[in-house]
C-alpha cells in the first residue's frame, strides 16, 4: 500500500515532469486538451480493477452492479449530448471505434472511400499499412489543388465509379466544416453506408457550433479526448436500430474483451461537463482563437516570408500553416516553436514537395489553451508570438520565450493536482 512516490520514484518523477511540462508550455497540438480534474480522479479510481465483459444488465462477470451504474450514466449523457438513440462508450480509442464501425457494417475485401492521409484523413480511413488499408480496398478522395477544400465532385464521381460499401467523412487535419448532406446524397446514390468520424470536432458539435452528422450518417464515431475534452477514448453513435445492434456486437464480443470502466467513468464526467453552458462558451473561444491565429498568419508580413494558412482561414479549432514557400520547413518551424515553449506538430500539406518526416506545414490547434482559459486577448498575443517565431531571420528566441512564460503564469494549469514524488 505504498504510494506511487514511495514505491516507484522513477515513474513518479516522470509523471511530475510531465505535469511541469504541461503547466509551463503552451499546448497547441490540435488533437490534445486538458481533461478536468474530476475526470482524472475517475480514471485513477478502483474501477480499473473490475472486469465487466458485456453491457450493463448483461454482463459475463459478477459484481458489476456499480460499473453498470457508471456505464449507464455515460451512455445516457452521450446520447443526450448528441441527440442519438444509441451510444456505445466502450471503444478504447478512436481507432478501435472506427475498426468496430467498419467491422459492424462492411466485410473484408469491400471498397471504402476515405480522405487521403496526405490530404488530412486519418490512418484508419484507409492508410496502406493500417488495418483499414489491409482489410479493405481503399479509394482515396482529395482536396482541390486550387483552394485545398474537399473536392465533392471527385467524391461523387469516385463513389459512382467504385460503388464503395462505405464512405468515410471526417478528418485529422482540415480547417473547414464538412457538408454532411452532400455526403449523404452521394452515399445514397452509390448505395454506400456513410460513416462520419467526428473525433476532431465533436466538442464543437456538442456545443452547437458545428453541424451535427447524426441526422445524416449511418454511424458516427468519435474520440473523447480532443475538442470534447475528456479522457483518451472512443465512442460510437447512431440513430438506426439495426446499425445499433451491429455496433453492439462488433465492439463486444467482436473486437474487445473487458471495457475500461475507469475510463468510462471519466468519460461520463466529461460528458456532464460538455452539456454545460461554460463548455459552449469555451468552444466558442476555441474557434475564435483559431480564427485570430489564421488572420494573423495571413497578414502581409507573413506573405513576404512565404507563410500562409490553407484555405485562407478556419471554421474550426485548428489552423493549417502552409510553409511551402517559406525558407523554414515543418520540422524547423516545429523545433523553433518548441524552443520558445509552444507545442505543435508538423504536418504534411496536400501536394507537399518536402518529405513526410520534414513536411511543409504545421497543424496548430486552440482547444487546450481555451480550456486553460485563454480568450481573445491571449490568443492575439499567442498569434503574434507564433508569427514572429515563423520569421526565418529570427535571431533571439529568449524574448518570445518570456512572452510565453507570461501567458502560462497568467493561467495556471491544474494548480491543485498533487505531485507524486515525495
Ligand atoms: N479519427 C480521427 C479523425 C483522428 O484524428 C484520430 C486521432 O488522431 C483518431 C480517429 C484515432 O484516435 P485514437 O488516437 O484515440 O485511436
Amino acid at each position: 500500500n505504498q504510494s506511487l512516490g514511495e514505491f516507484d520514484p522513477e515513474v513518479a518523477a516522470a509523471l511530475d515532469a510531465e505535469l511541469d511540462r504541461q503547466q509551463s508550455t503552451l499546448e497547441m497540438i490540435a488533437s490534445e486538451n486538458f481533461a478536468p480534474v474530476a475526470s482524472l480522479q475517475a480514471q485513477g479510481s478502483v474501477l480499473t480493477n473490475k472486469y465487466a465483459e458485456g453491457y450493463p444488465g448483461k454482463r459475463y462477470y459478477g459484481g458489476c452492479e456499480f460499473v453498470d451504474v457508471v456505464e449507464n450514466i455515460a451512455i445516457d449523457r452521450l446520447k443526450a449530448l448528441f441527440g442519438a438513440s444509441y451510444a456505445n462508450v466502450q471503444p478504447h480509442s478512436g481507432a478501435t471505434a472506427n475498426a468496430a464501425a467498419m467491422h459492424a457494417l462492411i466485410s473484408a475485401g469491400d471498397t471504402i472511400l476515405g480522405l487521403d492521409l496526405a490530404h488530412g484523413g486519418h490512418l484508419t480511413h484507409g492508410m496502406r499499412i493500417n488495418f483499414s488499408g489491409k482489410l479493405y480496398n481503399v479509394v482515396p478522395y482529395h482536396v482541390r489543388a486550387a483552394d485545398h477544400v474537399l473536392d465533392m465532385d471527385e467524391v461523387r464521381s469516385l463513389a459512382l465509379e467504385h460503388k464503395p460499401s462505405m464512405i468515410i467523412a471526417g478528418w485529422s487535419a482540415y480547417p473547414r466544416q464538412i457538408d454532411f448532406a452532400a455526403f449523404r446524397e452521394i452515399a445514397d446514390e452509390a448505395g454506400s453506408r456513410l460513416m462520419v468520424d467526428m473525433a476532431h470536432f465533436a466538442g464543437l458539435v456538442a456545443a452547437g457550433l458545428h453541424p451535427s452528422p447524426l441526422p445524416y450518417a449511418d454511424v458516427v464515431t468519435t474520440t473523447t479526448h480532443k475538442t470534447l475534452g475528456g479522457p483518451r477514448g472512443g465512442a460510437l453513435l447512431t440513430n438506426d436500430d439495426e446499425v445499433a445492434k451491429k455496433l453492439r456486437s462488433a465492439v463486444f464480443p467482436g473486437q474487445q474483451g473487458g471495457p475500461l470502466e475507469h475510463v468510462i467513468a471519466a468519460k461520463a464526467v466529461a460528458f456532464k461537463m460538455a452539456a454545460q453552458d461554460d463548455f459552449k462558451e469555451r468552444q466558442q473561444r476555441t474557434i475564435d482563437g483559431a480564427k485570430l491565429l489564421a488572420e494573423r498568419l495571413t497578414g502581409d508580413d507573413m506573405r513576404k516570408v512565404g507563410v500562409t494558412v490553407l484555405t485562407g482561414g478556419t471554421d474550426v479549432h485548428l489552423v493549417l500553416v502552409d510553409l511551402r514557400k517559406s525558407e523554414l520547413n515543418g520540422q524547423q518551424a516545429e523545433d523553433r516553436l518548441h524552443e520558445i515553449g509552444i507545442t505543435v506538430n508538423r504536418n504534411a500539406v496536400p501536394f507537399d514537395p518536402r518529405p513526410p518526416m520534414v513536411t511543409s506545414g504545421l497543424r496548430i490547434g486552440t482547444p487546450a489553451l481555451a480550456t486553460r482559459g485563454f480568450g481573445a486577448e491571449e490568443f492575439t498575443e499567442v498569434a503574434d508570438i507564433i508569427a514572429e517565431a515563423l520569421h526565418p531571420d529570427l535571431a533571439d528566441t529568449s524574448r518570445l520565450r518570456a512572452r510565453v512564460d507570461a501567458l502560462t503564469a497568467k493561467f495556471p494549469l491544474y494548480p491543485d493536482v498533487p505531485r507524486f514524488a515525495s
